[in-house]
């Protein structure tokens, strides 16, 4: 009879996406682990858009050959566009699968095993207070890991906090679906959002990636909507807006991505004990335009370095110190942006024109601030002021109509 192959460590991060990845990549050296991750390789498939910001790329450490920057952004619905000339913080789009494997190479640098093609299937704990945790390695490799700590990194999937009846997968969630094409013509610095008929429910993108292709993709919610991402994507590249938008397509499709992303409140519980979630198993993901990369690399990193001083001295202050700083950064900015997002997700192409219209009267510092989730009271009061300012020059505009005739 073969023998199980089991195997030992301090922390059992299960998914290797950024998150899982950022915390193992943080953790002391002389705390041993192990990351489990389900697809084939780090990085592929690509499962994001890979939008970020470079402010955020530089404060992270991200080489610069992992990402591409944008210098012009504008963003079209069915009737109206907004133009963005950045002169402050700029947009970037990333290497997605450079960027997960330069991750992956910081974390085995420290000594962490990352263990690909490798399935989480249950954990429960046993009496000595570890967890017994049951994989299946399509390779033929481990078979169970016994740890101390489990991090749930799994992404929308919730692996971990499921198999404890710690939390269910989310019921409303972001479906998007992308395709890359050469970048031929088009500029490389150049990007486009849109909104309305060709994306109702959701939101549209056009990015330039460092590998010299263009990122197409549609992304909406369910079940907001029960449309297709995929026809939708069809559909638009069929029609003539990209030649509206300034954009061409050449060649072939040369790769397809697609992912899923939570899209629910924010829930400050992070840390059950000995099994904590980041990423987008803790809904990690901006409510608007759902970016959660850096946001993931961050707060993964804080945890990796939280969890080294947990086991160094046994208390479980650590942990709760990043369940505290999640929710200073996310909770606040979460609940203004998922009420907006709920309501924006119903929108129809007049509503449309007309918030792209408004985006047109912003400066481009509360602009970057929407589209990051990054609610200051001085930008809801500034946003409210300009929504009451063009109400009321309408009724104006419309009683004088009034008085003329
Ligand atoms: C269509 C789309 C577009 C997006 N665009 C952007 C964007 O432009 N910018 C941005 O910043 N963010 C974007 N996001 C969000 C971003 O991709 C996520 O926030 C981020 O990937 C979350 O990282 P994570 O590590 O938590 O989870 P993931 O990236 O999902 O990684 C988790 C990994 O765990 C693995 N896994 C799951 N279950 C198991 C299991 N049982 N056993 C072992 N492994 C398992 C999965 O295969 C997965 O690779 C987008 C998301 C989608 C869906």
């Amino acid at each position: 009879m073969s023998q199980r192959k089991v195997l030992e460590c301090d922390v059992l991060i299960v998914g290797g996406g950024p998150a899982g990845l950022s915390v193992a990549g943080a953790l002391p050296e002389d705390v041993s682990a192990i990351v489990i991750h389900q697809d084939k390789e780090i990085g592929k498939p690509v499962r994001t858009s890979g939008g970020s910001w470079l402010s955020d790329m530089q404060r992270l450490n991200i080489p610069q050959s992992l990402f591409q920057i944008i210098d012009t952004l504008d963003i079209f619905s069915d009737n109206q566009k907004t133009h963005l000339s950045f002169q402050e913080d700029r947009p970037v789009v990333l290497d997605v699968t450079g960027l997960y494997q330069w991750l992956g190479t910081k974390a085995e640098d420290r000594g962490v095993q990352i263990f690909c093609d490798t399935k989480f299937q249950t954990t429960q704990k046993t009496d000595d207070g570890r967890f017994e945790t049951e994989v299946r390695s399509k390779a033929g490799g481990i078979e169970k890991v016994v740890s101390k700590y489990i991090v749930d990194a799994s992404g929308v999937h919730c692996a971990v906090l499921r198999s404890l009846s710690l939390g269910p997968k989310p019921v409303r969630y972001g479906v998007g679906i992308e395709y890359e094409y050469a970048l031929g013509a088009n500029d490389p610095h150049r990007a486009v959002l849109f909104v309305g008929t060709d994306a109702l429910s959701g939101y549209g993108w056009v990015f330039p990636t460092p590998d010299n292709r263009l990122r197409i993709g549609v992304g909406i919610i369910h079940p907001d909507t029960d449309l297709s991402p995929r026809e939708m994507l069809e559909g638009f590249l069929k029609s003539s807006a990209l030649k509206r938008y300034g954009m061409t397509v050449e060649g072939l499709v040369l790769q397809k991505n697609g992912g899923t992303i939570p899209s629910i409140p924010y829930d400050p519980k992070l840390v059950y004990g000995q099994v904590i979630r980041v990423g987008d198993s803790a809904n990690f993901a901006t409510p608007i335009v759902g970016e959660g990369i850096r946001i993931c690399i961050e707060f993964g990193d804080l945890l990796g370095r939280k969890l080294g001083k947990s086991l160094l001295t046994g208390s479980s202050k650590h942990l709760l110190d990043y369940e505290a700083a999640c929710q200073r950064a996310m909770a606040r900015n979460y609940r203004v942006g998922v009420s907006a997002n709920k309501r924006i997700s119903s929108y129809g192409v007049a509503d449309w024109d007309k918030s792209v219209a408004r985006l047109d009267r912003l400066n481009e510092r509360d602009v970057v601030a929407l589209l990051k989730a990054e609610f200051s009271a001085k930008l809801v009061l500034r946003t409210l002021l300009g929504l009451l300012r063009s109400r009321t020059e309408k009724c104006l505009k419309r009683l004088g109509g009034h008085r003329q005739s």
